[in-house]
């Protein structure tokens, strides 16, 4: 066997429960129902031509940009997210830098940081779960390189006000803050309109979620367009395939599906706090399409009985901080009728408070 870089050899291997994922698959914060229409008949209409040439990624960078009101200097079309916090990674950290990740969060942004050699800064929240600002504020110095916030969090739901993430970009002029909107048609606020005045703020946006298209791989990174030009010098022009590309197109254009599905999830986020509040059950709010459940020993038991129920939800006990907690996503009408159903079967004697 070959040695791997040190940064390599340092890593832990992720491997999400990706398998056998049979029934209604609550476990992984996807859309629960299929993308637009639109995107369908879009596939249908594909051509052997297209296939054959190598994607072009400029046009659909001028539709992105057109949908989010920036120029197409500000935005790079990425492979999901992933690439994008990849990206970043690559173009701003080497041996010695600091990345400052304030956890819980999603696991990507470790792991790419960790791959360039970077110290990770993890900053924990405190009970709450909220973000942990004067932490964050604390830990930046001259070498910190990359900030990541997921807003709203994953696993957490909980969003980050405007104020505390300007508070980071202010602090930080010499990093580059990312903001990970992954789930914002769920929440509905975005920085977007602050990219031209901190030039250190980067934004993620995927058509992971909301769009239900979580395999195309399909994501965007948007910032100022001095930052973009070096962070395009690390991007391969081939990483979003052609199809993503052509649909992207009608993805955007379906408002009316996009509107439909996040009303449905926000009603069934709704109806899930009141269900756990009921049952006197630990939970945070969120302001994204899942919900974080504490729930202690008696989670493997209901992680179990749920799926014996056709239902997967993530067990999310080793997350710093998330001891005991289970995650679950909402789904439509229907869907959260079956979840609510399970889940009064299932749940009863677990006791807490919900964190608001
Ligand atoms: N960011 C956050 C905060 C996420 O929770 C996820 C998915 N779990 C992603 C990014 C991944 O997005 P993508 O599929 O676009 O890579």
């Amino acid at each position: 066997m070959l040695k791997a870089r040190k940064a390599v050899l340092e890593m832990k291997e992720y491997h999400p429960p990706l398998s056998g994922r049979e029934g209604l698959r609550l476990d992984f914060n996807e859309n629960t129902v299929g993308c637009s229409p639109r995107v369908l008949a879009k596939l249908r209409s594909i051509t052997a031509d297209q296939l054959a040439r190598y994607p072009e990624r400029e046009p659909g960078e001028r539709t992105i940009a057109a949908f989010l009101g920036v120029s197409a200097a500000q935005v790079l079309l990425t492979n999901g997210v992933d690439e994008a916090i990849h990206l970043l990674c690559e173009c701003y950290l080497q041996d010695d830098d600091e990345v400052i990740i304030p956890t819980p969060t999603f696991s990507m942004y470790e792991i790419y940081a960790q791959q360039t050699g970077a110290k990770v800064i993890t900053v924990q929240a405190a009970d709450d779960l909220r973000f942990p600002v004067a932490g964050v504020l604390s830990a930046i110095n001259a070498r910190t390189k990359v900030i990541a916030i997921a807003s709203p969090n994953n696993p957490t739901g909980a969003a980050t006000s405007e104020e505390e993430l300007v508070q980071v970009l202010k602090a930080a002029p010499h990093a580059a803050v990312l903001v990970d909107e992954a789930y914002f048609e769920f929440y509905g606020r975005t920085l977007v309109p602050l990219i031209s005045r901190y030039a250190n703020l980067f934004i993620a946006r995927t058509f992971s979620k909301a769009f239900g298209l979580a395999g195309f791989r399909l994501g965007a990174l948007v910032g100022s367009s001095d930052n973009l030009r070096m962070v395009r010098k690390v991007s391969s022009p081939y990483s979003v395939n052609g199809i993503a590309l052509a649909c992207l197109g009608e993805a955007l254009a379906d408002e009316a599906y996009l509107h439909d599905y996040s009303a449905q999830v926000r009603e069934g986020r709704e109806r899930l706090e009141k269900v756990l509040e009921g049952k006197g059950i630990t939970y945070w709010k969120s302001e994204a399409n899942f919900i974080l459940l504490r729930l202690g020993e008696a989670r493997i038991q209901f992680v179990e009985s749920m799926k014996k129920r056709g239902i997967l939800v993530r067990d999310r006990n080793g997350d710093p901080g998330c001891g005991g907690c289970v995650r679950i996503t909402i789904g439509t009408r229907e869907q959260m009728d079956q979840l609510l159903k399970a889940c009064s079967e299932v749940l009863d004697g677990s006791k807490g408070q919900s964190h608001r």
